[in-house]
């Protein structure tokens, strides 16, 4: 499906930027692949088609408000992912 094809282009790259810019949270693989997996599932499920397909068009044009969404949805989870880590 094409758009969840695109959100797991974009929101990988937004999780990288962000996991690096916060200190709290633990950059490696295992933390990243959890806040990564909990990203893309806040986000697919909250969007018909039809909106996705507008906020990817805003994304890919580095609009504000594409970004923000998936901002919002990986900050959310790297603050989930940061209380409850799953590396020993
Ligand atoms: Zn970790």
């Amino acid at each position: 499906m094409q758009v969840s094809n695109a959100l797991e282009e974009v929101v990988p790259v937004a999780v990288e930027r962000l996991v690096a810019g916060h200190d709290h949270i633990s950059s490696c693989e295992d933390c990243k692949s959890d806040v990564l997996a909990l990203s893309l599932s806040k986000l697919q499920p909250g969007y018909s088609s039809t909106d996705m397909g507008r906020i990817l068009k805003r994304l890919d044009t580095e609009r504000a408000a594409g970004r923000a969404k998936v901002t919002v949805a990986v900050l959310a989870a790297i603050d989930v992912v940061a209380q409850n880590p799953h590396h020993s």
